[in-house]
C-alpha cells in the first residue's frame, strides 16, 4: 500500500497534477502546485460540489469572503486561545512532534494488538469461531484492552484539561520513543499556535496583527446578518464558501492530504435551537450520499463520531476515506451551536440575531457545518482512480479510473495518420466539441502509445479519425475502461460524451 502510495505520488508530479511548491529551489515543506490536468480535476470537484449544495438547494447560497479579517474575529472563534497544538521535541534527534500524535499513534498500536490476536484466533478456529464470545472474554484481549483504555482514558482527561505536564508523563510512562533516535529524551510540551499572521499596514503609521484564516467558516459568519437580510433568507437556510485556508502544520506529511496552504468547501447551515442534532443526523446522511454517488465504492467510506468535541460543538462526526494509508478525514460535519455567532455578537457589541416569523421571537441562530478540504478529496479521487492493470496480451497499463465528471480531459480525438486530411479531419470535431468539453488533440507517436497517455490522465473517451470517417462520416470511440471500441457517427459523439460526463 504505502509502494502504490509512492506511485500514486510520482503519477501526480509526470502527468502533471501536483508539483511540489517551489520546486526549483528544492521546494517549500507541505506546500503543493497543482498542475495543468491538477488544476482541471480540482476545478471539476469545486463544481460538483458546488452545485449540489448551491444550485440544487433553495435554501442555500455562496459568498467569497477575503482571506484578511479583522483580527478580533480570531479571538472571538478562540482561534487565538485554542487552535493550538501540543509539541514536544526529541533532544537527541532535535525532532519536533506532536505530544497528541504520540499518544494517538500508541493507542492505534495497542488496537492492532487486539485485533492480531483475533486474527490468529479466527484463523485457528475457522467456521466455528466466534469472534464476539472471544473479544469479551479471551484474558490477552481483555488484558491489552483495560490497557488500552487506561491510556485512551488518560489522554482524553489530558486533552481536555489542556495539561501538558501530564501529555509529558504519558509519553515517559507507555516508554513512547523518537521514531528517529529511538530515545525518550523528551522536552516540556509547549502550546503552539497554528495560526500564520503578518503585519497590515506600513509600520511608520502604525501596523496591525492579522492572520490568514485557517478556516473559512469565520468569513460566513461574520457575513450571517448581511447575506440574512439582503437576500431576504429564512431559517433553516444556508451559507456556502469555497476559499482557501492557512495552518502552520507541524506533522506535515502524506503529501497533499496535510498542507500548510489548502482550500476548504465549507457550508454553515443555520436553524432553530434545540432542531440543531436533527439537522446535524441529515446533513450527515445527505453529504455521505454526495460521496458515495461519485462511485468510488462505497465500502471506502465509514463515520467517525467524536467523543472528544472541539470547545464549540456539541456534535461531530468524520467522513472517512480509505486512503493507501488507512482510514483518514476528508470531511468534517459539526453541530458549532450557537458559538461562532453569539461570540461575534460579544466581540462586535452587535446584535447578531434572527426575528423567526413564524415563532414570533429572535434568537441566536444554532449553526450545522459541513466542512471539506478540496485537496483531501482531490487526493481520496485519484487514489481510488489509480489502478495498474495486466492486459490479455500481457502488455500492462496505468489508467486513472476517474469518474467521467471529474475527469481533466473528457475526450481525446486523434488522426490516425498524419496525412491525408485526417489530422483537418480531428481538428473539425475538436472544433465542434470544444465549446461543450475539455479536449485535447493528439497526433504523436502509435494510437497505442496515444491511448495509454490519456488512460494515465483518465480521459474516458478517445476518437480516432481515420480513412473510413473521410468516406462514411463514422470515427471510433474507445473507452477507457473497458477499452472496448464502437464505431459511432460524428453527430453522436456529444450526446455520447455528454450523456457521461454531465454530473
Ligand atoms: P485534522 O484532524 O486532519 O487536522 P481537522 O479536524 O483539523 O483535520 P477541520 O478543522 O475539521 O480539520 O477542517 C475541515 C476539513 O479541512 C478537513 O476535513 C480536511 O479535509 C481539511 N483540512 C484541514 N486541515 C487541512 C490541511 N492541513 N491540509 C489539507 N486539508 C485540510
Amino acid at each position: 500500500q504505502e509502494d502504490v502510495f509512492k506511485k500514486l505520488v510520482s503519477h501526480c508530479k509526470e502527468y502533471g497534477f501536483v508539483f511540489p511548491s517551489s520546486e526549483i529551489y528544492d521546494g517549500l515543506a507541505a506546500v503543493y502546485d497543482y498542475g495543468q490536468m491538477g488544476v482541471e480535476l480540482k476545478n471539476n470537484i469545486k463544481k460538483y460540489w458546488w452545485d449540489s449544495m448551491v444550485m440544487l438547494h433553495e435554501n442555500i447560497v455562496g459568498i467569497d469572503s477575503a482571506i484578511f479579517m479583522h483580527p478580533t474575529i480570531w479571538k472571538a472563534s478562540g482561534h487565538v486561545d485554542a487552535f493550538n497544538d501540543p509539541l514536544i521535541d526529541n533532544k537527541d534527534s532535535k525532532k519536533r512532534y506532536r505530544a497528541d500524535v504520540l499518544i494517538e499513534d500508541c493507542i492505534a498500536k495497542m488496537d492492532e494488538k487486539i485485533e492480531k490476536e483475533v486474527e490468529k484466533a479466527a484463523k485457528r478456529f475457522g467456521d466455528s469461531f466466534d469472534e464476539k464470545l472471544f473479544r469479551e472474554t479471551n484474558p490477552r484481549v481483555l488484558e491489552h484492552k483495560a490497557k488500552r483504555d487506561e491510556l485512551h482514558a488518560r489522554y482524553a482527561k489530558a486533552m481536555n484539561d489542556g495539561d501538558l505536564n501530564e501529555l509529558r508523563q504519558i509519553i515517559l510512562d507507555y516508554d513512547i520513543v523518537c521514531p528517529i533516535s529511538g530515545t525518550k529524551n523528551w522536552t516540556e510540551v509547549r502550546q503552539f499556535n497554528l495560526m500564520f499572521s503578518t503585519e497590515m499596514g506600513s509600520t511608520a503609521d502604525g501596523s496591525m496583527k492579522v492572520y490568514l484564516r485557517p478556516e473559512t467558516a469565520q468569513g460566513i459568519f461574520v457575513n450571517f446578518l448581511n447575506v440574512q437580510k439582503t437576500g431576504r433568507m429564512r431559517i433553516p437556510f444556508g451559507i456556502a464558501q469555497i476559499g482557501k485556508a492557512f495552518r502552520n502544520e507541524i506533522v506535515a506529511r502524506q503529501f497533499i492530504f496535510r498542507m500548510r496552504e489548502f482550500e476548504q468547501m465549507e457550508m454553515q447551515f443555520f436553524v432553530r435551537p434545540g432542531e440543531e442534532l436533527k439537522w446535524f443526523e441529515k446533513w450527515k446522511e445527505t453529504r455521505l450520499k454526495w460521496h458515495k454517488a461519485l462511485g468510488l465504492g462505497d465500502q471506502k467510506y465509514r463515520f467517525h463520531d467524536h467523543e472528544k468535541l472541539a470547545h464549540y460543538a456539541n456534535a461531530a462526526t468524520d467522513i472517512e476515506f480509505e486512503m493507501p494509508f488507512g482510514f483518514k478525514e476528508v470531511e468534517g460535519i459539526h453541530s458549532r451551536t450557537n458559538f461562532d455567532l453569539g461570540n461575534h455578537e460579544k466581540f462586535s457589541g452587535k446584535k447578531i440575531q434572527y426575528f423567526d416569523p413564524e415563532l414570533g421571537e429572535s434568537y441566536t441562530p444554532y449553526v450545522i457545518e459541513t466542512s471539506i478540504g478540496v485537496d483531501r478529496m482531490f487526493l481520496s479521487v485519484m487514489a481510488a482512480a489509480y489502478c495498474e492493470e495486466t492486459l490479455d496480451n500481457g502488455e500492462s497499463r496505468v489508467v486513472l479510473r476517474l469518474p467521467a465528471p471529474l475527469a481533466p480531459v473528457k475526450v481525446a480525438v486523434m488522426p490516425l495518420v498524419r496525412k491525408d486530411g485526417l489530422p483537418e479531419k480531428a481538428r473539425e470535431i475538436i472544433n465542434s466539441l470544444r465549446f461543450d468539453f475539455n479536449c485535447q488533440y493528439d497526433e504523436k507517436d502509435s494510437i497505442g502509445k496515444r491511448y495509454r497517455r490519456q488512460d494515465a490522465i483518465g480521459t474516458p473517451f478517445c476518437v480516432t479519425v481515420d480513412h473510413q470517417t473521410l468516406e462514411d462520416h463514422t470515427v471510433t470511440v474507445r473507452f477507457r475502461d473497458t477499452m472496448e471500441q464502437q464505431r459511432v457517427d460524428i453527430d453522436q459523439l456529444q450526446s455520447l460524451i455528454g450523456e457521461q460526463v454531465s454530473l
